[in-house]
């Protein structure tokens, strides 16, 4: 209620880029949603129930805690997937409700027989091998006394599956060392083989992979990015378009992130703009405030360079962002209202504002300028953006 601001996620946009992602996948991979960092930024709870609706039916959290929000919001039916911080009660709860996770460590395992046994049910899991990533996963040395023990304790463990991530497959600079991982994962799959470990979830793609490296598919594709409408990085999405031979982005942006005016005021000549003297009035200059600042996900680092939309236009932003508000330029829009909407991220009237140039113009920087909107900002679902 009273909210400065409101996130709207598009049904139009996610069912394309749904499409987009299901065409790109093998016909028998499966689709594993990532919504992680609260939906990379776009509201945990609004976005599955979204995607949900629109068919996706297993998703992968990094934390119980995301997991636990998930839970309580989604039909049954649907498959919830911890890739990493999982342990104690909160593993418990997971063997409880079902939740699968990743086993990177020995210590995990031997919590999850107990947890399975006590509740006299099979803990979920899947297998994190190192494949070269150096993050979690299980050492190829270690591999046989895990795949052993989940053997043994088959009462309590249910081995779904086999997972590794790739390091950079956006990249063509890492192309030997995402062979490597291939061939290192390879490598883990027979050694589970020669266990008589087959799980039915072998998984190792993630967005870039599933775009650039097609022998990463196996039996899901964990896709996080491409599902809100962004590339993983432009040497990515250049590279699909010429080999699709694409004019057109195939994504659709599912986030716009709107305000409105909340003032609208007259700076004479020679007038500085807010603290300081970040901006000065080098012409009578009309200036609408915003109430949307740093408090509220807009970055800083705008002050004087970020712009907003309003009646369609472009409106500079104007000396400092504060931690509430901030100030536009107005004086050639036409008309400008209090009550007006200003779009923040998103189109309005044939023009848009991208989260690339709503922060740096750095792809990797999507990924962290999505995270990084607060949870606070109510989210809604719309049919599609203007
Ligand atoms: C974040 C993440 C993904 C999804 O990555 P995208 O580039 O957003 O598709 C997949 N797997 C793991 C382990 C991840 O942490």
């Amino acid at each position: 209620m009273f909210d400065a601001s409101t996130i709207e996620l598009s049904t139009a946009a996610l069912r394309n880029n749904i499409a987009f992602i299901r065409q790109a996948l093998a016909p028998g991979t499966r689709l594993c949603t990532v919504v992680k960092g609260n939906a990379y930024g776009h509201g945990i709870g609004t976005f599955t129930g979204l995607a949900r609706r629109l068919g996706a039916e297993y998703f992968a959290v990094y934390s119980a805690a995301e997991a636990y929000q998930l839970q309580k919001n989604l039909a049954q039916g649907v498959a919830i997937y911890i890739m990493g911080d999982v342990d104690g009660p909160a593993l418990e709860w997971a063997v409880e409700h079902g939740a699968a996770f990743n086993i990177f460590e020995l210590d995990r395992l031997s919590q999850a027989i107990r947890a399975g046994r006590a509740q006299g049910k099979r803990a979920r899991v899947h297998l994190e091998v190192e494949t070269g990533m150096h993050r979690t996963g299980i050492p190829s040395q270690e591999l046989p006394l895990i795949l052993e023990s989940c053997k043994t304790h088959a009462d309590a463990i249910d081995l779904q599956g086999i997972c590794s991530h790739l390091a950079g497959a956006e990249s063509g600079e890492n192309h030997l060392r995402i062979a490597a991982q291939k061939l290192r994962f390879q490598e883990a799959l027979a050694m589970a083989a020669a266990h008589g470990a087959v799980p039915p979830l072998r998984h190792l793609a993630c967005s870039a992979g599933i775009l650039n490296e097609p022998d990463t598919l196996y039996d899901m594709a964990r896709v996080g990015i491409l599902h809100y409408g962004f590339w993983p990085n432009g040497e990515t999405r250049q590279h699909y378009m010429e080999v699709h031979g694409l004019k057109e982005d195939p994504l659709a942006r599912v986030i716009r992130w709107r305000s409105r005016v909340i003032a609208v005021s007259t700076v004479p000549p020679g007038g500085f703009v807010g603290y300081g003297n970040a901006f000065q009035a080098q012409r009578e200059t009309k200036i609408a405030t915003i109430p949307t600042g740093y408090a509220y996900g807009y970055s800083r680092s705008l002050s004087n360079t970020g712009h907003v939309l309003i009646h369609g236009c472009k409106a500079p932003v104007r000396g400092m962002v504060n931690m509430n508000c901030i100030t536009v330029d107005i004086t050639d829009i036409e008309g400008v209202e209090k009550g007006d909407e200003a779009v923040l991220i998103g189109s309005q009237g044939g023009e848009s504002i991208s989260v690339a140039s709503f922060g740096d113009l750095s792809d990797q920087l999507n990924y962290e300028l999505l995270a990084r909107l607060p949870h606070a900002i109510p989210r809604v679902v719309v049919d599609q953006h203007p």
